[in-house]
């Protein structure tokens, strides 16, 4: 898109090269782009088709420097996670991968990093199956915007809306890690370096859960993705649902790092962790061994961890089954006073 004339905008694009750029980061000539790209990285527009009876799923998702990531993230793991993010939506949706766009804002066209950044991006593009079919590449602050379409049939998408009181609660993976690495960056926990490494591999590198997102097509009663802490997320499924739940803290699953953490800080991770990239979702009781076969045949772990009440709101109770006493952490909210 062409900017209004701005004496910075103007020298940076020179010097960004911005055409250059594209084709020799972005453009991958003759690389296999799946059969439901018809055009690629080059036009106006991109053309895509799904497949027949298919819905297109689509979202968005922005990563801003200082807000998500520090200036020091190496680029590869910036533009692993900025797939991985989104990858992570279309997962939570029990779509299939098809293709993505990238908008990117640069302060300068460092062609070293930005090759670094399309390394990252592609190593997952290509295991994910989903090819790039666009974007934008303008100067101004660092910030990276993916946009990524799937497919699903016609009406089985992985909902919020779908969870029914009697329903178990589930969650893939373990849950926290990344918050352990925001702790120590914050200045506010100190990890051994081995420690600090698996939490920050944790934080920059997530595993978007796209097996087990179709392997719970017609299980999963409804579905989200965890970014801002298993609490806040979980009340968007409860809102949308019409319906309560009740957690059961000492069952959320954690890593052997997080388990040598004090209590109260891996209540915070585990409740309120933020930057998970786990599926949190609900299945009615009779499917149980089902979804444990889908975890199985998808490769990844799944916990229960709790239940859907027709009583509104969230209860988190101990091993006893007694509420858990004090103040909850709270998840995660750009707009919230700190
Ligand atoms: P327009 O001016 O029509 O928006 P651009 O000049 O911005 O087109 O982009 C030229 C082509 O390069 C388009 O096909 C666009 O989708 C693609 N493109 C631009 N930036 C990126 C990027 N960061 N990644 C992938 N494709 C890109
Ligand atoms: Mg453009």
């Amino acid at each position: 898109m062409r900017a209004w004339p701005n004496e910075y905008v103007e020298r940076a694009a020179v010097s960004l090269g911005e055409f250059e750029l594209i084709e020799r980061c972005f453009a991958r000539q003759g690389h296999p782009l799946g059969r439901a790209v018809a055009l690629g990285v080059g036009d106006d527009c991109a053309l895509l088709q799904p497949g027949p009876g298919m819905q297109l799923a689509v979202s968005s998702d922005m990563l801003v420097e200082g807000r998500h990531f520090l200036s020091t993230v190496p680029p590869e793991a910036l533009g692993h996670k900025a797939l991985a993010v989104n990858l992570s939506d279309l997962a939570a949706c029990g779509a299939q991968p098809l293709a993505f766009t990238l908008a990117l804002s640069l302060p300068a066209a460092d062609v070293a990093w930005v090759q670094g950044l399309a390394d990252g991006l592609f190593a997952l593009a290509d295991r994910s199956g989903i090819a790039l079919v666009g974007g934008d590449t303008t100067a101004g602050p660092l910030n990276l915007c993916v946009t990524v379409m799937g497919e699903v049939p016609a009406g089985q998408a992985l909902l919020r809306s779908g969870a029914r009181p009697g329903d178990e609660l589930w969650v893939s993976g373990h849950l926290g890690d990344a918050r352990l690495a925001l702790e120590v960056f914050r200045g506010r926990l100190s990890l051994p370096q081995a420690d600090f490494e698996q939490a920050r591999q944790a934080m920059e590198r997530p595993t978007p859960r796209l097996a087990l997102g179709l392997a719970l097509r017609g299980l999963a009663s409804s579905a989200i993705d965890l970014s801002d802490g298993l609490l806040g997320d979980l009340r968007h499924i409860l809102r949308r649902s019409g319906v309560g739940a009740r957690v059961e803290r000492d069952t959320l699953p954690r890593s052997a790092l997080m388990a040598r953490q004090a209590p109260e800080l891996q209540a915070t991770c585990l409740l309120a962790g933020g930057d998970d990239y786990e599926l949190l979702f609900t299945a009615p009781a009779a499917a149980h061994r089902a979804v444990l076969a889908a975890g199985r045949a998808a490769g990844v772990a799944v916990s229960p961890v709790g239940h859907i009440t027709d009583t509104p709101g969230c209860r988190v109770v101990d091993a006893q089954g007694q509420p858990v006493r004090g103040a909850l952490p709270r998840a995660f909210d750009h707009f919230a006073a700190p």
